[in-house]
Order: structure tokens, then C-alpha cells, then sequence
């Protein structure tokens, strides 16, 4: 939907929403017409009405000035209409624009949903996200894009801005983990980053097996050893800071198709496992809009792609393999495949003399177990990062949780042949253990871990998702690179 900000109603024909709180106002705003407030009355008369959160009243109308549908749509109470409540709104009236076949539609703002405009906005467009490009069959005439005004005495263009892009990339993120890897696979990433590269003038590297080999990241290798296809890092560069400024690495992992290897995942498990490169979906999720949103960092985004398969070829547990940092990692469980991508994803991200790292990754089902399917986990070794992540995802309704990182925990990565194994085949803390793995590749820098295994995907969506990607963490990093 195109959305704007207009002042006056100037409506002669369409569907108009009236918001309304439980409480409504004794005066309506000045804008609101004649024949509205009549309409309001007569519910207040009936009690047929009472504002009630997502209920809603309607009623056609034929007047001079206004010809069509009025929907009164209930806010709920007042003093619990705030910045998560504004989205969940927004999600619930854009569901009702859409299901609507009136094309122009118009709603009376209240004043005090001025306030929380921004995420009212961005509900509202996140509530549009559909994924059916892939069926054949009948098709439907494209809909037109409806036009949604929104009246106000206030002007919300700039806010009307940035939603759309910020929902954009989050559409782009959930397009890449909602499709499945026999199309998303590491050539796809390659010509998207290198299309979005040219797009908005980033730096950008390709490696694939012939150049990974040649700088020996034998984790990344191993890992794709049993695909058909290449391994590939993508590497993208945005200067948006001060000339000098270190940039802020950002790795997310890019298992394009995780069957778990030997280690083979059961029935139940393994359908949903193109989802695995959630994270690094949400790294090309966010360069989609660094640029546009004018961020003031400087951002370098590294994306590990491979595909952890069954074949004669695949690595097997029990493999000892040399990482691109040069330390040799015992293989106890092929499914633990993605803290191995990322070992050697971090150690060329270390190369850039970062002021911090961030990982993101579907790393562990241990997260969810952990914290269910609301909170990303936030493991690593900078409170003030940490931190900073828990607020932008609060911000942004995005979450994240703290899970420790102790000594303890740690140490049950020692290996007796290797420098290090990649699993100790325990259940305990295995969102910690996932981490505690990265933090040996960290080298001394700022960095904290996002887990969204439990996150990326869903069955249960929130009103302003849809069943499958959410593009979980996409929200919270870009708030964090905001204000970071
Ligand atoms: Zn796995």
C-alpha cells in the first residue's frame, strides 16, 4: 500500500477508519466530520459498541460530502496504547485495508496515537508480506496498490519514509529464509550481494572453493564438502562513518540447507532447514538499508555460505580440521556445523581491526528451549554491547535475552587431540556452548553473539507476521548500528 499524511479530509468516496479508544474522547478532533461523530453517537446510544481492542463497528453512508464505508475500529484503553501496542494496531487495520475491496482508504488519526506514528506505520506495512511468488496455476489479477491516507494535524512524512524502507529490507530478509535452498543457494547469495553492491555503491568480495581454498578456510570447506554446489563468503563493505572510524563486523550464518550431515536430523526437524541462513539473510537484510536510512557507521557484513549435506565426500564426525585461524577443531557432531562457518567468517571479519563483532546465527534449538520463540539469545564478552542490543530489540520489539558465559562452560570445548571439538555431545547450556565456541575465534575483540534458532521461523506469528521467516534480529541490529 502507498501510505500518506494529509491534513484534511477531503474525501468524497472510499473507506474510512475511525480509530477509538475505550475511553473515547468527550471532543473529537476538529477534522473529524459531521456524519462520523453521528455515527459515534448512535454507537454510544446502543451500546453497541465499546472500543474494545480490534473491535470494530460499520456502517455505509450516502451524503454530499462523503460516499462509502465507515469502519470504527476499538484501540483498547488508553494508557496501554504504546510504542508495541501502535504496531500490533497498525498490523490489524492494514489487515483490514487489505481485506477490504475499496481502494481508497483514509483514516482519522487521533492525537494520541501521534506519538507511536512511527511503529503504527510500520505494523500497518508489515501486516502486507506475502510469499506466493512461486505459485503457478489460476493467477490472480495483481491488485492495485491501494492508496492509505492518514489524516492528522501533525506530519509523519518522514516517519511514512523510513517504515516503508525499513519494512522493505525486512521483506527482503524473510523472501531469502522463506525460500528453500535449491533456489536461495550460494550462487543466488553472490548475485544478490554483488547486485546490492552496485545498487548503493558498497565494496563488495566474492570468495568461492578456489579462493577459500587457496587462504585454507578448512572449517567452511568441510562443512560444504558433501554439496554439489560451492562454497561461497560474501564480504560487503559500507563506509557511512568518519573516514578512520573502525567498522562494526557484522557475520551471520549462511547453512543454506542443513540436514545435519551424519549427524542426521529426524523427520519433523529437518523440513524447515533452508531457514538455516536466517542470519546471514539478516546481514543482506540490513545492507539493503544502510545506505537509504543514511546510517553513520561504517559496517562490514560477512556472510559463510554452505550447504551441510550427505555424500561420500561429507566430513564425518570424528575429522580433525585446520580453520582459516589456523587452530585444529575435532568434529564430534556434523549438525554443529554452524559455530564452524562462523569460526572462519570471524577470523577474516578479526582482519578488519573491527570496533566490534556481532554474529548472528540460527545456532542453536537450545535457545529456544531456553527462551521460547520471543527472545533471541545474547551471549559474549561487552556488557555495554550486550546491552545495547537488549534496548534496540525492546525499541524495536525485536528481542533479546543475556545467557551467560562462564569458565566453566567454556572449558567443556577442550579437546583431547584437537585444540578444540566442536560439541561435548552434552544437552546443558547448549545456547553457551554454541558461543563459547565463537568466543575462541574472537581474538580479544568486542563482540556479542545473537542466537535466533528459536526466533527466525515460526508457526505461532505474532499479528504483524506471517507463518515462516519473521527476519528476527534484522529490527534489532539496525536500531543498534542507529544509535550505537
Ligand atoms: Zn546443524
Amino acid at each position: 500500500m502507498r501510505i500518506q499524511v494529509k491534513r484534511n479530509l477531503k474525501v468524497k468516496k472510499g473507506l474510512l477508519i475511525v480509530p477509538i479508544f475505550k475511553d473515547q474522547p468527550k471532543t473529537l478532533p476538529k477534522f473529524f466530520p459531521k456524519n462520523v461523530k453521528d455515527f459515534l453517537d448512535q454507537l454510544k446510544e446502543t451500546k453497541d459498541f465499546a472500543g474494545k481492542e480490534k473491535e470494530t463497528a460499520e456502517t455505509y453512508i450516502k451524503t454530499k460530502d462523503f460516499t462509502g464505508k465507515i469502519v470504527v475500529f476499538g484501540l483498547g484503553e488508553r494508557k496501554k496504547y504504546r510504542r508495541g501496542k501502535a504496531r500490533e494496531i497498525g498490523a490489524a487495520i492494514g489487515r483490514t485495508i487489505q481485506a477490504s475491496k475499496i481502494e481508497n482508504v483514509y483514516m482519522l488519526m487521533l492525537d494520541e496515537m501521534e506519538k507511536d506514528a512511527y511503529e503504527f506505520i510500520e505494523g500497518c506495512l508489515m501486516s502486507e508480506y506475502k510469499i506466493d511468488t512461486l505459485k503457478t496455476g489460476k493467477k490472480e489479477k495483481k491488485k492495485k496498490d491501494k492508496a492509505f491516507s492518514i489524516i492528522t494535524g501533525k506530519n509523519f512524512t518522514d516517519d511514512v519514509k523510513k517504515a516503508q524502507t525499513v519494512v522493505d529490507g525486512l521483506s527482503y530478509t524473510k523472501d531469502l529464509v522463506n525460500m528453500p535452498a535449491n533456489i536461495v543457494n550460494s550462487n543466488y547469495f553472490a548475485k544478490e550481494a554483488r547486485k546490492m553492491a552496485r545498487e548503493n555503491g558498497y565494496k563488495v568480495a566474492v570468495f568461492g572453493d578456489k579462493e577459500l581454498k587457496k587462504m585454507k578456510w578448512g572449517l567452511l570447506l568441510a562443512v560444504n564438502q558433501g554439496s554439489a554446489n560451492e562454497a561461497k563468503c560474501v564480504v560487503l563493505e559500507y563506509n557511512g562513518g568518519k573516514k578512520n572510524e573502525k567498522p562494526i563486523v557484522i557475520v551471520g550464518k549462511g547453512v543454506l540447507f542443513d540436514s545435519g550431515g551424519y549427524n542426521l536430523k529426524p523427520t519433523r526437524y529437518i523440513e524447515t532447514m533452508h531457514q538455516d541462513m536466517a542470519g546471514g539473510g539478516t546481514v543482506m537484510g540490513v545492507f539493503k538499508v544502510l545506505k537509504k536510512l543514511g546510517i553513520k557507521k561504517n559496517v562490514v557484513g560477512i556472510v559463510p555460505l554452505a550447504e551441510n549435506m550427505i555424500d561420500n565426500k561429507a566430513y564425518r564426525p570424528s575429522d580433525i580440521i585446520t580453520s582459516y585461524s589456523g587452530k585444529t577443531i575435532e568434529i564430534t557432531n556434523t549438525d554443529a556445523e554452524g559455530r564452524l562457518v562462523l569460526a572462519d567468517g570471524i577470523t577474516y571479519g578479526v582482519g578488519f581491526k573491527p570496533k566490534m563483532i556481532l554474529t548472528i546465527a540460527t545456532l542453536t534449538g537450545a535457545v529456544s528451549t531456553a527462551l521460547g520463540n520471543k527472545y533471541a539469545g545474547l551471549v559474549g564478552n561487552d556488557r555495554r554491547i550486550r546491552r545495547g542490543l537488549e534496548k534496540a530489540g525492546r525499541i524495536a520489539d525485536d528481542r533479546g535475552w543475556p545467557l551467560p558465559l562462564p569458565y566453566e562452560y567454556k572449558k567443556r570445548l577442550d579437546s583431547k587431540i584437537a585444540d578444540i571439538r566442536n560439541h561435548d555431545l552434552g544437552r546443558e547450556a547448549g545456547c553457551s556452548l554454541g558461543a563459547a565456541f565463537l568466543e575462541r575465534f574472537i581474538d580479544g575483540n568486542k563482540w556479542c553473539h545473537i542466537d535466533i534458532g528459536g526466533t527466525a521461523f515460526t508457526e505461532k506469528p505474532k499479528g504483524y507476521q506471517q507463518p515462516g521467516a519473521t527476519g528476527h534480529g534484522y529490527k534489532m541490529l539496525l536500531n543498534f548500528l542507529e544509535r550505537a
